[in-house]
Parts: C-alpha cells; structure tokens; sequence
C-alpha cells in the first residue's frame, strides 16, 4: 500500500515537472543558466554545456517530483508574471508574433483547418533555427545561422589568447572586443564613484590582449562576420521569391484569418 502511495505521489510530481506547470519555470530556469550571449559576455562566462545544462535540469526534475507539495505554489505563481500579455489598445498589434512564441510547436488557426508545426527559436550549441513567414504567400520557414567562429573549449577559457588553437582565437577577439565596448560605454555613462571595480581592469586587460593581435588578423576576423551575416540576410526569402519576416502578426496561410493559436511542444 506504501508503495502505491509513494508511486502515485512521485508520478503526479514528475508529471507536474514536466508536461505541467512547473515544467515551464524548470525550462526558464534552465534558459537562464544558459545565459544569452549578453549576459554570458557580462558574466565573463561561456555558455554551460548542453550535458552540464542536462544534468541541471534533471536535477530540478527530480528534486520537485520528491518536494512538489511546497513547491508547486510558487511555481504557479511565478507562471503567472510571465504569462505573455498582448498589447490590447492597440488593435492594429493584436494576433500572435513570433517573438512570444518559445521554441517549438504547432500553429493552428481557428477558422479553418489549418494546422502546421513549426519553429519560433532554438538553439544548440553553435547554431540556432529561427522561423518565419513568407509576407507574400504565408508559408512558415525556418532558417539555421551557424556561428562562423569555433568558441574556447571549457578547459581553454582562461587560457591567453596568444596560447588558444588557432581556430579559436577569432572567437576570442570577437568576445575581448565586446567586453571592451561594453565596459568602455559603461564607463562612459556611469559616475566614476559607481564604476564597478572589475571595469577597469577588463579594459586594461582586454587592451593587452588585443594589442598584440596583428591588423589584417581583426580585419579578417571583422570580414568573416559580415560576410555571415549578410549571407544569412541573404537567405531571408521564400521560393516564392516573397521576403521573410518575423516582425509582423502571423497570418494562416490558407484563409489570411489572423486567430491563431500555437501550443509550445519544447524549447532549446
Ligand atoms: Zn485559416
Ligand atoms: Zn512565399
């Protein structure tokens, strides 16, 4: 009889973590300790592993199917604050938009029989899969950007630049360049006596560090970017040689009805 207890106990705990409400604060949990390339930068931190990113969320898993009782509460509530409110005096902005769609998931409209999975974002490790839609004739797309640059392994994060494998010094220049630019404009709109006591020392450093990288190294480094990312700008039409966008309400393809409804399958 115990055991049937616990077992019921512990399956409504996963199921809570899991397909119910609290997988959704376990997923922004795990969002968050992923970081975005901002705060990353900020934190002067790489993005965590996928496996070390696994293993947090099984943990977070695990931990609330045994305490779920105390925390389910919270869990609901904290739901509840981010819970997406559309824009309502503005009719014009009223339907759905990509960029409060997470992950991935299925798009149905709700005055004819249209219904399509599709990708709003996800990201791996060194490549994300964004969606959009042809403006011309309403097809869903998606398209993959690859960062053009390998990022310093773990081990090698704090390691000098002029001691990093060559294919991983671009992505180090691009990132002590960041940290300059952003430290630097901090700096410039910040009261010196409210200057973080780690500034300085980033700018003396990154300086250092980028002083001895030859000219033609950042030119290249700058050229390799641009060029991606005006290929990937590039990529940005259907066959039907519409533009994609994913500013804009989405539409059904079929009948132009603008309520729709996604339901989110999971998020990367
Ligand atoms: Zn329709
Ligand atoms: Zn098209």
């Amino acid at each position: 009889m115990i055991e049937l207890v616990i077992g019921i106990y512990v399956t409504l705990g996963l199921f809570l973590a899991t397909l119910g409400p609290a997988g959704k604060s376990i997923r922004r949990e795990v969002e968050k300790t992923r970081g975005t390339e901002f705060t990353n930068a900020m934190m002067q931190r790489e993005a965590p592993s996928e496996k070390k990113l696994f293993f947090f969320k099984l943990t977070l898993i695990l931990g609330f199917s045994l305490l779920w009782p105390f925390l389910l509460w919270g869990a609901l509530k904290e739901n509840k604050n981010y819970e997406v409110q559309p824009d309502s005096d503005d009719l014009e902005h009223q339907g759905l938009k990509f960029q409060y769609m997470g992950g991935h998931g299925n798009l149905s409209c709700n005055e004819c029989n249209f219904s399509e999975s599709l990708t709003s974002f996800t990201h791996g490790i060194r490549s994300s899969r964004t969606g959009y839609q042809c403006q011309d004739c309403g097809k869903f797309a998606f398209r993959m950007r690859t960062d053009p640059f390998k990022r310093s392994s773990n081990e090698n994060f704090d390691v000098p630049l002029s001691e990093l494998p060559l294919d991983e010094r671009p992505s180090r220049i691009e990132h002590l360049q960041q940290m300059l630019s952003l430290c630097e404009t901090q700096m410039e709109k910040t009261a010196r006596k409210n200057w973080l006591p780690t500034w300085e020392s980033t700018v003396t450093e990154c300086k250092k560090e980028l002083s001895l990288v030859e000219e033609n190294e950042i030119e290249d480094v700058k050229n390799k970017r641009l060029e991606s990312e005006n290929a990937y700008k590039a990529s940005l039409f259907c066959e039907c040689g519409g533009g994609l966008d994913r500013d804009n309400v989405l539409f059904c393809p079929s009948c132009k009805s603008l309520d729709l409804t996604y339901s989110m399958e999971y998020i990367t």
